[in-house]
């Protein structure tokens, strides 16, 4: 795609996603647009669209910021492409987005700024996100959707829980990466999840999830689960992990359940004769939000190339953890723990400029972390971390 067609492709979003609640008016628009003209759409998605609809925008402006970069833009919707089977989507659909989205688009932009090249610019940019996404599904011999019965949850916090699940057939992912998750009782509501295991012959996987607070899914996830619930798992996303052979130091960062991805890849290594020296940030509010620390310590006192430090942004715990007795211990191997936002704390340590570095947590906590980093020197393309949707 040439320049000039992708900036007129950003121009007319941005112009949309810069008016008051533009992104809100846009995403509900299209989605009125799509089920009227092709009603069987409906059918993929859940009763309740406001989750949907803020995916949308956030999925559409990050493919957009990518459209130069089709090193990074091609596998992602490839990724995309190949976890979209689960919604038995077909190409027809694929038209049927591109055509309801440049329809809503044509109604905001208003016909000063929707001109015949903006619209063949859009029917270009759409056309090819289209192709990556249904050509890679097509060349696709996983299975759509692997089905995952749970056999052990364990509840480490009040709104914490571990939960394992065999899955039907193995599945190939890179430690690192996260699924889309779909539970019994909340049908269309698909949720992404990070294994915090690697992949194995076994296909036995885990997850760590955490209950927000109003959330549609997750506190049913962590409320309501029990032994012998089956749960569907689409195809592996996500581009985390560390790359075999490589010698560059690692900086992982990651926050709350955001422990996940990183220590399957902690655990992968651990499998492995040679590592880069990692330096891993382990972050929670409270002291009782490190809830993985024992697994850590093992890791770190049996890989003298990993270093471990817990930071947590309070001393305290809250009134409900200390209710239940329990008391902060000391792990074998792991740095003393430190008290301070953890973005704040990573950054103090140095500017990171020979490392890779990883961030997982919250949107909030990954740009902020991300943020502090760059100001003390790290460099941008050194930083990796999950779409923030
Ligand atoms: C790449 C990726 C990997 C993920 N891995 C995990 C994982 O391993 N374990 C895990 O527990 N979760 C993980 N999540 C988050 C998870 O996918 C859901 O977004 C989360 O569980 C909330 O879903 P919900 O249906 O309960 O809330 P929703 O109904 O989707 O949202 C309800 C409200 O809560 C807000 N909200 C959503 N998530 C958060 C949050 N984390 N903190 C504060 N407010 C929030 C929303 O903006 C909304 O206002 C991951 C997310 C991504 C993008």
């Amino acid at each position: 795609m040439d320049s000039r067609t992708v900036a007129l492709i950003r121009t007319t979003f941005k112009a949309v996603a810069a008016e008051e609640g533009g992104p809100a008016r846009l995403a509900s628009s299209f989605y009125a647009i799509l089920f009227t003209d092709y009603p069987q759409a409906r059918d993929f998605f859940p009763a309740a669209m406001d989750a949907q609809r803020d995916r949308l925008v956030k999925a559409i402006s990050y493919a957009l910021d990518r459209l130069e970069e089709p090193n990074k833009l091609l596998p992602f919707l490839a990724q995309l492409g190949r976890d979209h089977r689960k919604y038995g989507v077909q190409p027809e659909h694929y038209v049927a987005v591109a055509t309801s989205l440049k329809t809503a688009m044509r109604i905001f932009a208003g016909s000063e700024m929707w001109t015949d090249e903006v619209e063949r610019a859009w029917s270009e940019g759409l056309t090819i996100i289209g192709e990556a996404m249904i050509g890679a599904a097509e060349k696709e011999v996983t299975p759509a959707t692997w089905t995952g019965t749970v056999v052990e949850r364990r509840d480490l916090l009040r709104n914490l829980t571990v939960v394992r699940l065999q899955l039907d057939q193995p599945m190939q992912f890179a430690a690192g990466q996260y699924i889309s998750v779909q539970i019994p009782s909340r049908p269309r509501m698909w949720r992404y999840l990070s294994p915090a295991v690697p992949a194995n012959t076994n296909g036995e996987i885990e997850f760590h999830i955490r209950s927000v607070l109003g959330g549609w899914v997750s506190p049913a996830m962590v409320g309501q689960t029990i032994v012998g619930d089956q749960w569907l798992l689409g195809s592996p996303l996500g581009g985390l992990g560390i790359p075999r052979n490589t010698k560059r130091k690692m900086l992982m960062v990651g926050c709350g359940t955001g422990n996940a991805p990183l220590r399957a890849q902690l655990m992968a290594m651990a499998q492995r004769r040679v590592n880069p020296r990692v330096h891993l940030f382990v972050g929670g509010h409270h002291p009782c939000d490190l809830y993985d620390l024992e697994t850590l310590s093992a890791l770190a006192v049996a890989n003298k190339w990993l270093t471990v430090t817990p930071v947590t942004e309070s001393d305290e715990n809250p009134w409900w953890y200390l209710e239940s007795g329990e008391t902060e211990r000391n792990w074998d191997g792991l740095e003393a723990r430190v008290t301070g936002q953890i973005g704040k704390v990573v950054a103090s340590y140095g500017s990171w400029t020979d490392r890779d570095v990883q961030i997982v947590g919250s949107p909030s906590m990954v740009q902020t972390t991300k943020f502090r980093l760059m100001a003390a020197g790290t460099q941008a393309k050194n930083i990796r971390h999950d779409p923030l949707f």
